[in-house]
């Protein structure tokens, strides 16, 4: 990134909202003794985050420099130069000299101009599942996070499980009450089902229906199975849904550092006339209304969702990074070369466009990098791609995607297992292990360095088939 200005220039820095950091910050500026004539300290959107706004009087080469170091600080998300007038924080002049924030400020935030309500903890009551019993079914991703979070809020909280699956184990090893799924649903108020959605039905039938009786409550993390009819519970039961919009081990670490992930919540059958206020208190009970959770329907969420991880987020992305990398190697382009420059760098650019959108994501690239983006990636993404994206709408809505994912799934799931395959043995697969083993952050990094203490002749081990994060 290059200053553009000899002139003022408004230096943003979004950093956690920790006292250190902030110190550690202003220590880098006064040792950089910039010429500071403004500064502002506003909350950002993200939970636990702050925008620190310093407009310094003039420029010149040795901001980038201060910039670029800044970044590297512990507690420092994002930083980034713009000239006064164009500044990047979209935050109004909050000027203040400590870091406490206004939570009506807060409050307000995270979607101003969509008019759209988000319920936060004041809108949520946890004290309406006092009393009653939450059974969590299933404890992977999301439901340890469930089961853990709810406890630790002072849930009653039972975890439902086969006895002989690895869950098990865990789940007692963290301290929690695990009985069968039967008995677990038998013994509960409030049923949350979370299985692998395509397994929820069959749980479901066997083991959960017979104790979905009227006055509880069913829930569910996605809303597949009720709005493509898997599932449809009986009458006087109420059946809503919180759905986190994070992986579960997120849900779970963002609740113990004292924050959350945002999430859904939508009401299917409302037979007790509080199925909402009771979403919104187990909403809360694992930390989603800290970050604000939002009313939908099951089917905008389950439509969404899908769109969203088969067009975009999984389905899209590693298409095009597949398509990027394989045109690199097929013109004789290094692998390694290929995969740094059309995997690793894709979570860089990404994180920018999270912290500040695409405007703060081609603040810090080259303008070669921006003016390639702008002319080429429309012919990347044709009128016939977008024409194919709203077929796979049209999939999605009228139910064949659903109908082909359980109808394989009926079939013993042989043609999901082969694709699986083939793209595990895809070549940036193996490009990719190897030099991540190289980068100690990487999981095949951590496994190399604890290999190498261990045994240091022995290679590192192979990421774990199973681990994977689902996009929500
Ligand atoms: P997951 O991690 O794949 O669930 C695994 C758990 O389900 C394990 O405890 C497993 O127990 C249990 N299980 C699997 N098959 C079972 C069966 N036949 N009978 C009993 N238990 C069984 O699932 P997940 O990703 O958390 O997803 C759960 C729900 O949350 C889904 O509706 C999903 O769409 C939704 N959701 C997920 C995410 C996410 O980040 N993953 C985000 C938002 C919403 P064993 O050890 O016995 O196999
Ligand atoms: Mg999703």
């Amino acid at each position: 990134m290059t200053a553009r200005h000899e002139g003022p220039q408004t230096l943003t820095v979004l950093l956690d909202r920790d006292l250190l950091a902030l110190n550690r910050l202003v220590g880098a500026l006064r040792r950089h003794n910039l010429p500071v004539e403004g500064l502002t300290l506003a909350a950002a959107e993200a939970p636990g985050v702050d925008w620190l706004t310093v407009t310094v009087k003039h420029g010149g080469a040795t901001l980038d420099t201060t910039v670029r170091k800044l970044r590297r600080l512990s507690g420092v998300r994002a930083a980034a130069l713009s000239p006064v007038d164009e500044g990047l924080s979209q935050e109004p002049a909050l000027v203040t000299r400590s870091a406490r924030v206004d939570p009506l400020r807060q409050r307000e935030s995270p979607m101003p101009t969509t008019g759209l309500q988000v319920f936060y903890d004041d809108d949520a009551e946890l004290g309406r599942l006092r009393g009653r019993t939450v059974a969590i079914i299933g404890y992977g991703s999301q439901g340890h996070a469930h089961a853990l979070n709810l406890k630790e809020s002072g849930v009653s909280v039972i975890v439902g499980l086969r006895p002989d699956g690895a869950s098990w184990a865990k789940a007692k090893t963290d301290g929690l009450d695990v009985r069968s799924v039967s008995e677990a649903a038998r013994a509960a108020d409030v049923i949350m089902l979370l299985v692998p959605d395509q397994y929820a039905r069959a749980v479901y039938d066997r083991d959960v229906a017979p104790h979905v009786t009227p006055g509880k409550t069913l829930m569910f993390a996605h809303g597949f199975n009720v709005h493509y009819q898997e599932i449809t519970p009986a009458a006087g039961v109420d059946v809503s849904m919180v759905a986190p919009k994070s992986p579960g081990h997120l849900v779970r670490s963002e609740y113990q550092a004292g924050r959350g992930v945002p999430a859904l919540v939508a009401v299917a059958t409302d037979a007790s006339g509080a199925a909402l206020p009771n979403a919104l208190a187990y909403a809360a009970g694992i930390g989603c209304t800290r970050a604000g959770v939002l009313p939908t329907t099951f089917r905008e969420e389950t439509e969404s969702d899908l769109f969203g991880e088969q067009v975009v987020l999984c389905g899209g992305v590693t298409a095009l990074i597949k398509g990027g990398f394989e045109t690199l190697v097929e013109a004789g382009y290094a692998p390694e070369l290929a995969y740094f420059e059309c995997l690793h760098e894709l979570k860089l650019i990404v994180d920018l466009m999270y912290q500040g959108g695409m405007k703060f994501m081609r603040y810090s690239i080259s303008d070669t990098a921006e003016y390639g983006d702008y002319t080429r990636g429309p012919r990347v993404i044709t009128s016939a791609v977008r024409e194919t994206m709203r077929q796979i709408l049209a999939d999605i809505q009228s139910g064949v995607f659903a109908r082909e994912w359980i109808d394989e799934n009926k079939t013993g799931g042989a043609n999901f297992q082969r694709l699986r395959q083939a793209d595990r043995d895809h070549q940036i697969e193996q490009v990719g292990a190897r030099l991540r083993a190289m980068m100690p952050w990487s999981e095949e990094g951590k496994a190399a360095a604890a290999a190498s203490l261990a045994r240091p002749a022995r290679a590192p081990a192979p990421v774990r088939g199973d681990e994977r994060v689902a996009a929500r």
